[in-house]
C-alpha cells in the first residue's frame, strides 16, 4: 500500500510503498477514503508527543470502508463504511465497559502508539468496540474533517461543560478544533464569543455561528474584554490552542462558577502554567477541566445531529489534497496560518 511515512521527527513525509497492515483477530482493515491532517500530526511529526516512535505513519482522522474482518469482530462486515476515535480503547476493562473508553488504560492511540491512516489502508483492533457506522448522508471528507476535532469539541461542551441553551460559550483559539466548538455551541442554543488574533478566523467563526468575536492583540486585559461582553462572564469556557496565554484568558474570562475545559494539548514550557488558586478556583469557584478525544459510545449523539441537519461539519472542510502533499501540509502549519481542515482525499 502507499503511505505517507517520516524517518526521523521533523523530516519531510515521503510516500512509499509499504506493506499492507495485517488483519486483528478481533478487528478490521479499512480501505481509507479520507483522512484529515490535525496539529496533533504535526506533534508527532515534530517528536513532542512522547507515544511516537519513527519511521511513522501519522494520521487519526479517518473514514472508509471496511476491507477485510477478523474472526472475532462479529459486529462489521466488509463493505460496511466506518470511522473510529483515535483512541482504541480495550472494551473490556471497568473504564470502558462504565463508558470511559478515552481514559482506558490498555488502550492504543492510532497515528501515534501505531501507524496511522496517511497510508490505503489502515488496522483498526477491538473493532466491535472501537468502529463507528457513518450514516448514509455522511460522506468520507465530511466525515474525516469531523475527525479528532469535531468529535472532542463535542465532548467537550456536551460531555464534560454540560453546556445549556442560553448560556455563553467562549472559545479561545478558532482553529480546526475550536471552530468546531464554535458550530456545536451555536447548534446547541449558546450565545457563542469567538476569540483569536487572525482577523480570517475570527470570519470563519462567525460564518460557523459565533454570536461575537473578539480579536485578542486589541484589549489589554482579554479576560476582562470577555466578562464584559459575555455580560459578567462566559459560563464556559474553552482553550482550544493549548498555549499559557490562552489558559490565562479563558479562565479569567470565566464568571461565578463558570467552567473551564482543556481542549489544547499544552506542550513544553505550556504544560505548567499558574493558576490564579485564590482569586478564582477559590473565590470564584471556577471549574478547571481537561478532555481528550471522545469514546466510540458517544458518536450516535454527534451523528444524530449531523443528521438532523444541526451541524455541518462538511463545512469546516476547507481543502481537499492529494496524499503527496500531506508532508507539505504538515510543514505549514509551522506558521499557525490557514483556516479550518485540510483532508487527504487522494490515496
Ligand atoms: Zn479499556
Ligand atoms: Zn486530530
Amino acid at each position: 500500500m502507499r503511505a505517507a511515512i517520516f524517518d526521523t521527527f521533523g523530516a519531510q513525509l515521503e510516500v512509499r510503498d509499504l506493506p499492507d497492515p495485517a488483519v486483528p483477530d478481533d478487528g478490521a482493515v479499512v480501505r481509507v477514503e479520507a483522512c484529515g491532517v490535525c496539529r496533533s500530526d504535526w506533534h508527532a511529526w515534530k517528536g513532542a508527543d512522547p507515544d511516537v516512535v519513527p519511521p511513522h505513519v501519522p494520521g487519526h482522522e479517518f473514514a472508509g470502508v471496511i476491507e477485510a474482518t477478523g474472526p472475532d469482530c462479529r459486529w462489521f462486515r466488509v463493505g460496511d463504511r466506518v470511522t473510529a476515535p483515535f483512541v482504541l480503547a480495550c472494551g473490556q476493562c471497568a473504564d470502558c465497559l462504565g463508558g470511559e473508553a478515552t481514559i482506558c488504560a490498555h488502550q492504543q492511540v492510532l497515528g501515534f502508539t501505531g501507524w496511522g491512516a496517511f497510508a490505503e489502508r489502515v488496522a483498526v483492533p477491538r473493532g466491535d468496540f472501537n468502529l463507528v457506522a457513518l450514516p448514509e448522508g455522511l460522506d468520507p471528507v465530511a466525515a474525516a474533517g469531523m475527525g479528532c476535532r469535531v468529535t472532542t469539541a463535542y465532548r467537550a461542551i456536551a460531555d464534560r461543560a454540560a453546556l445549556r441553551p442560553g448560556e455563553w460559550l467562549a472559545v479561545h483559539g478558532c482553529g480546526g478544533v475550536g471552530l468546531a466548538a464554535v458550530m456545536i455551541g451555536a447548534a446547541m442554543g449558546a450565545q457563542v464569543l469567538a476569540i483569536d488574533i487572525a482577523p480570517d478566523k475570527l470570519a470563519a467563526a462567525s460564518a460557523a455561528g459565533a454570536t461575537l468575536t473578539l480579536d485578542a492583540t486589541a484589549p489589554a486585559d482579554v479576560g476582562e474584554a470577555v466578562r464584559e461582553m459575555t455580560d459578567g462572564g462566559a459560563h464556559v469556557s474553552l482553550d482550544a490552542l493549548g498555549i499559557t496565554e490562552t489558559f490565562h484568558n479563558s479562565v479569567r474570562g470565566l464568571r461565578r462558577l463558570g467552567r473551564h475545559v482543556q481542549i489544547g494539548m499544552p506542550l513544553g514550557r505550556h504544560a505548567e502554567p499558574t493558576v490564579p488558586l485564590l482569586e478564582l478556583v477559590y473565590s470564584r469557584q471556577i471549574a478547571i477541566m481537561g478532555t481528550r478525544g471522545m469514546a466510540a459510545s458517544r458518536f450516535p449523539g454527534l451523528l444524530a445531529m449531523i443528521e438532523a441537519g444541526r451541524l455541518h461539519p462538511g463545512t469546516l472542510v476547507t481543502r481537499r489534497i492529494p496524499l503527496h502533499d500531506a508532508g507539505d501540509a504538515l510543514a505549514e502549519m509551522d506558521a499557525y496560518a490557514g483556516t479550518g481542515v485540510t483532508v487527504i482525499d487522494r490515496f
